[in-house]
């Protein structure tokens, strides 16, 4: 029997049918430029400001502080350049980050250690969590920016971020978190946990795609983004994806009411999957934290195969999982999270991602333990380097 399980909620979520209904009327009859100084502008106008106090309230911020974006790349964008771009007014040079970073980060970092930044990669331990202590010595006084995630996408390991933004905040220096794989997950409250920068993306908590926010504290100045019009404050122009962030609001505003709820149930379910695969798999290892993870976040590696092969096996059994990140899907190079946590490159090479979402039901849990742990027999009897791994032992 052929079922269909998504067990890839880190990469993207199913949109939500509140989210959707929420929609509609701005993608039809509610279709004027909030610009507009006419009733039908004037009501779309109405409902993106409804949006921006939905998302100030779920992150404990001020609705004058949320900025609509296209989405979590492009958050992260603005805040690490324009936050160079401020400390570089105050004669600093050096950034600090780490090595698990999404590449929206890792790769706005590399742009500007072109133009003359110094960027600090905090390297992590093998549980996958930035040391607060090691951050604190990586700080010098040309220090001027930091950004550090939330929780990692590919490991789900939870960061330290109110601690790490105490020691920003006391220091002076701009702190910017990814929070794309935390809001909606975990408890968020920026003003408590000194955050001057967060991003944010609706598509990984069932909002639409292509829609987004990103934080910018009240007394943090850094340079607007997008030039042209006045929308956003003037900040970030162009014509605001109306229906795009009516949904945002919608989505962040369901997601935070269930955090409780939908974590213990997460918990749950991940560590029934993850028991079962240590106990019916030998050789197989639980990447990252065993509990300072996402609630459905569960990365395995199991020794001697492919993760791309074990990834079109599992789709032929109606599975939808991950190797790693998706953007790195593609690329044979193994995830650049894995070999910062000290995994050797033939171990990451076989691995695999499984984020579960509230859709997912126990019967799906076994499912993929009764399928899993077969697949990856068939593949190492055809594996090389498996036969080489038995002999060795
Ligand atoms: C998905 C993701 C992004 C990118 O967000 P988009 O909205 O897809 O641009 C950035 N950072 C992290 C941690 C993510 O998981």
């Amino acid at each position: 029997m052929k079922r269909f399980i998504y067990a890839d909620n880190a990469a993207t979520t199913k949109l939500s049918d509140t989210v959707l209904e929420s929609m509609m009327p701005y993608l039809k009859e509610e279709f004027g430029n909030p610009s507009s100084l006419y009733e039908l502008g004037s009501r779309a106008k109405t409902a993106i400001e409804r949006s921006r106090e939905q998302v100030a309230d779920a992150l404990g911020a001020l609705p004058r502080e949320i900025y609509f974006t296209s989405g979590g790349s492009e958050s992260d964008n603005w805040a690490i350049f324009g936050a160079a771009n401020a400390m570089r007014q105050k004669g600093k040079t050096h950034i600090i980050s780490t090595k698990i970073e999404h590449h929206a980060v890792l790769h706005a970092l590399e742009a500007l250690e072109k133009q003359g930044f110094e960027v600090t990669y905090l390297d992590v331990p093998g549980d996958g969590i930035v040391r607060t202590e090691d951050f604190e010595r990586a700080i010098t006084d040309k220090t001027g920016f930091a950004t550090i995630m939330y929780a990692n996408n590919e490991i789900g390991t939870i960061q330290p971020i109110p601690e790490i933004g105490k020691i920003c905040r006391d220091r002076g220096i701009i702190f910017h978190t990814d929070a794309v794989q935390a809001v909606g997950n975990l408890h968020i409250n920026v003003k408590e946990q000194n955050i001057d920068l967060l991003s944010l993306s609706a598509h990984k908590f069932h909002g639409p795609k292509g829609v987004g926010a990103l934080y910018i504290r009240s007394g943090v100045r850094i340079p607007n983004y997008i030039y042209g019009g006045a929308q956003e404050r003037g900040r970030r122009a162009g014509t605001e994806n109306t229906a795009g962030i009516v949904g945002l609001g919608t989505a962040i505003t369901e997601a935070v009411a269930s955090i409780d709820k939908k974590a213990e149930y997460l918990t749950k379910l991940r560590d029934y999957i993850i028991g079962g695969v240590l106990k019916n798999i030998q050789r197989s290892r639980l990447n990252g934290h065993p509990v300072k993870r996402l609630p459905g976040n569960i990365n395995f590696s199991f020794e001697g195969i492919e993760g791309e092969s074990l990834l079109l096996l599992l789709d032929q059994k109606g599975i939808c999982a991950s190797s790693g990140s998706a953007c790195t899907s593609g690329s044979l190079d193994p995830s650049h999270v894995l070999l910062s946590i000290g995994l050797p490159h033939e171990i990451a090479h076989g691995s695999l991602r499984l984020t579960l979402g509230e859709d997912n039901t126990f019967e799906d849990a076994d499912y993929i333990l009764s399928v899993l742990p077969p697949i990856v027999q068939r593949l190492r009897d055809m594996s090389p380097l498996w036969e080489k791994i038995k002999n060795e032992n």
